[in-house]
């Protein structure tokens, strides 16, 4: 019984047995390179813990070849053919090679490298296999992020959705507006803890790129997400003249869904997002802008002179119609810059521009709308893949309220709705585990709340919908958590195992 999470599609045992060193020699074809250095890099590491050559200097020793296959599809699957001789992955192209790679450092982690000799024949159910972590609500350090992206791509993840901006905090430098990051990005009072203090930090560019070119060695694209028209508050501190009101505020320090949005009626506002996305498109080299979307209340709009007469220019219904115009006006500007647009369920409201691709994050009902209109949908919905709900019912940490989102649930998430006809179902890209972070004020407590449920999900977006079986991978999540424990992840625990655990979060 093999124990890699995601469990690739197919494995045949074989005979023997192939002893992993620590300084394994790895042969790469040219464009291998950057995998084969990871590779490398991950053998070497104390988490994988392998034994040195016992073999004397000048013996023939078994290596690592990673090699191109023409033969095979273009994509993410590749094959792993371990005999006692020596490590074959194939793959057509480098993004392939990497998840060979990163099967075989799951498999380094155990039997101190002794592997059972196997043939993997591997590839994603899902392209887009990803997590989204809000960085508004708690802002983590550029360090952070990188074990926690390692962690992606441990589990074969393929997409970093950043929660950059919020009500509660800006955390993009923007070159043209710097009061964004210099007002926005801090806050006072901490109420959930009871301490005041000031709360924040922002990411400069040079910490983007820093984070961008790691997780493109990772095979990982990331996904910056701008919130408009709505949880505006931390960018209209610093800019109050882009509100209906024309303010004061204070970046917020409650969570929730606020009133003031950024005026639609108010022709700067136009010129504010376009100069702000066009430098989130210039700097992210994904084909991918989240702009928001959700939870945008209509009141200030509805009483805004500027935004009634703006209604009345465009012969617009109502406040739900200058919404749906707002974010056309949005998917403009990115697609001038030849990017698409994705956004909440929300953006469906009073029609959506056609190209653009949909969140379904309250219920499936969203994303089944939206596939059925020919729209690309990624699906998560709160119930199955919101990680920021409670683990158990049971004693745990403060939690936002909703329902439970138990490891069980998770690994019984099908990212494709019931009911979908099969060319509807090909308008699902996947899935996300998502982590909002309003309870979650700690780098340990992120962890606490992430894992092992993303590993869960991690397993419904890669694998083979066919003989899943929560049983049996829980008997896999053992040996995983063991691995989890040597990268110094601060994992949720069953009650069994927590007496014995004294750290938590
Ligand atoms: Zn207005």
């Amino acid at each position: 019984m093999h124990t890699i999470i995601p469990a690739p599609a197919s494995i045949e045992s074989k005979a023997g047995v192939f002893q992993l060193e620590r300084d394994c020699p790895i042969e790469a074809a040219p464009e291998f390179s950057g995998e084969a250095k990871l590779l490398a890099v991950w053998l070497a590491s104390e988490s994988t813990s392998l034994p040195r050559a016992a073999s004397p200097s000048g013996a023939k020793r078994g290596a690592i070849r990673l090699v191109r296959d023409e033969s095979m599809r273009d994509g993410e699957g590749y094959r792993l053919d371990i005999s006692s001789e020596g490590i074959l992955i194939s793959a057509k192209g480098p993004a392939g090679v990497f998840y060979g790679c990163v099967t075989l450092r799951q498999l380094a982690m155990e039997n101190s490298g002794s592997i059972q000799a196997m043939l993997i024949a591997d590839e994603p159910r899902f392209s887009w296999r990803g997590s989204m972590l809000d960085t508004s609500r708690n802002f983590f350090s550029v360090a952070f992020l990188k074990k926690y992206i390692d962690l992606l791509a441990f589990h074969k993840l393929n997409r970093f959705h950043w929660h950059l901006t919020d009500d509660q905090g800006w955390r993009i430098e923007i070159d043209r507006y710097p009061e964004l990051t210099k007002i926005g990005s801090w806050r006072g009072d901490r109420r959930i803890h009871g301490e005041v203090r000031r709360n924040g930090g922002f990411y400069s560019k040079a910490d983007v790129r820093e984070i961008l070119e790691y997780c493109r060695e990772r095979h990982i694209v990331v996904v910056p997400e701008i919130e408009m028209p709505g949880h505006a508050m931390a960018a209209l501190a610093a800019f109050p003249g882009l509100s209906c009101t024309g303010g004061s505020f204070e970046v917020e320090d409650r969570f929730g869904i606020f009133e003031d949005v950024y005026c639609a009626g108010n022709d700067e506002t136009f010129v504010f997002m376009k100069n702000v996305l066009e430098e989130v498109c210039d700097l992210f080299p994904g084909p991918w802008v989240h702009i928001g979307g959700d939870e945008c209340p209509k009141t200030r709009w509805n009483a805004c002179p500027k935004c009634r007469a703006a209604m009345k220019r465009e012969g617009l219904k109502n406040a739900e119609e200058l919404q749906s115009w707002f974010v056309r006006k949005a998917e403009t500007i990115l697609a001038a810059r030849g990017k698409m647009m994705i956004g909440w369920d929300e953006i469906l409201e009073g029609g959506l521009a056609p190209g653009a691709a949909v969140m379904s994050w309250r219920g499936e009902k969203g994303g089944i709308e939206a596939a059925r209109a020919g729209h690309d949908v990624v699906m998560t919905p709160g119930e199955w893949t919101y990680l920021d709900h409670y683990n158990t019912s049971g004693p745990e940490p403060l939690a936002i309220g909703g329902d439970v989102v138990s490891l069980a649930k998770a690994y019984g998430y099908d990212p494709v709705p019931a009911g979908l006809t099969p060319g509807e179902s090909s308008h699902v890209l996947g899935s996300e585990g998502l982590i909002w972070t309003e309870y979650v004020p700690t780098p340990a407590h992120l962890e606490y709340m992430l894992w092992p449920r993303l590993s869960a999900l991690s397993e419904v977006f890669w694998s083979p919908k066919e003989g899943r079986d929560f049983k049996e991978f829980q008997q896999r999540l053992k040996e995983h958590a063991k691995r989890l424990d040597a990268l110094d992840v601060n994992r949720w625990r069953p009650q069994e195992e927590r007496a014995k655990f004294k750290e938590r979060p």
